[in-house]
């Protein structure tokens, strides 16, 4: 069955770990490593149960988005976090070649590849987003995030809001938001390479309220992928 997509899933912001040689520039900053500004906690631990109940691949990143974000264009002011900001530029482009554009180009690979071989590839980045941020309560379980010119993506999501309605009883899910899909990050530079034919990107984020125990976040990562399925079936 040629038509049936292929499932990839991605965790851009999956640890709050620094490379040995970064650490004492982190010097102090133990509680901003461990908050939600380090990483997002719980992604990496449900993008691994889904990939497992789904069989597909998943490309995790290694160390924090205070180091250098993968889900920032090399454009981006965000780019780099204010400890990494002010290094001098060969420095940079140092840790870009050792920390950024490995991750990045390890994701574009796999879907290059598929794309050549005539496929369709379902992109899920899967991450987690703060309940309050700067003192505004977030309204939402789940944030199904897409770009809204992608017909494609949009039916998808649609399909798994649905099935996550049905499934997940009181769950609030939302579609773009608590960001917009077509911003900057990982999946909008994949789909200015890849056709809407070829390629759709989701970005999936979890409310970290439902993330902080292992036995709802083992359910709610069971459940996530159950209705994916289902969605991708549709
Ligand atoms: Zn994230």
């Amino acid at each position: 069955m040629p038509d049936v997509p292929v499932l990839l899933l991605s965790c851009e912001h999956a640890s709050n770990r620094l490379p040995r040689e970064y650490r004492p520039l982190f010097r102090g900053c133990r509680s901003l490593l461990a908050g939600h500004r380090g990483y997002d906690p719980g992604a990496l631990s449900c993008a691994r149960v889904m990939g497992r109940r789904l069989r597909a691949p998943l490309i995790a990143s290694a160390y924090s988005r205070l180091l250098v974000d993968l889900n920032r264009s090399p454009a981006h002011p965000a780019l780099f976090s204010a400890r990494t900001r002010a290094l001098p530029p060969e420095e940079k482009r140092r840790m870009l070649a050792r920390y950024y554009h490995p991750h990045r180009a390890r994701v574009e690979r796999w879907v290059a590849s598929r794309a050549a071989a005539g496929r369709r590839i379902v992109h899920v980045a899967v991450h987690s987003f703060t309940p309050v941020l700067d003192g505004v309560a977030r309204r939402a379980d789940i944030g199904l995030l897409y770009d809204p010119s992608r017909r494609a993506e949009a039916s998808l999501c649609r399909r798994w809001r649905d099935a996550l309605r049905e499934a997940g009883g009181e769950l609030t899910v939302r579609r773009n938001y608590p960001y917009r899909g077509a911003s900057d990050g990982l999946t909008r530079h994949l789909r200015a390479r890849f056709s809407p034919a070829r390629y759709a990107g989701i970005e999936l984020e979890i409310n970290q309220n439902l993330l902080r125990r292992g036995g709802a976040r083992e359910r709610l990562a069971v459940v996530l992928a159950a209705t994916l399925k289902q969605a991708l079936s549709g």
